[in-house]
């Protein structure tokens, strides 16, 4: 069984915008980005996953999230957070990187499939 992990136990420290005492799921070696169809041709959007299987619709399908959204992903506590490194600064480092919108890509040729 997977060590629990939660950070509710530290003091409450704000980053900026961003809260220690969530688990950003960012920052979790079980959040993948992937390509998904989407529009016309061979165009694809950014999309991450939770590859533990904890993301869910009420219906109990799998939910994905737009990649541009990925640090509003947050929990209290989650029993299969694997963090990738030291949050805050993982966190500012992304935050640099990430898209503000949802933004379509096509592959070019040279890409690899
Ligand atoms: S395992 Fe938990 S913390 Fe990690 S991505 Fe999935 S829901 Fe988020």
């Amino acid at each position: 069984m997977a060590e629990r992990h939660s950070q509710s136990s530290r003091s409450t420290q704000l980053f900026g915008e961003l809260s220690s005492d969530k688990i950003y799921c960012a920052n979790c070696i079980h959040c993948k980005l992937f390509r998904s169809p989407v529009g016309s041709a061979n165009q694809y959007g950014l999309r991450v996953r939770c590859s533990a299987g904890k993301w869910k619709k009420k219906l109990g399908e799998e939910k994905v999230y737009k990649y541009f959204t990925v640090i509003r992903r947050t929990l209290e506590e989650c029993d299969a957070y694997v963090p990738m490194g030291e949050v805050e600064t993982f966190l500012r480092e992304l935050r640099k990187s990430l898209p503000i919108k949802d933004e379509l890509f096509t592959p070019s040729a040279t890409d690899p499939s």
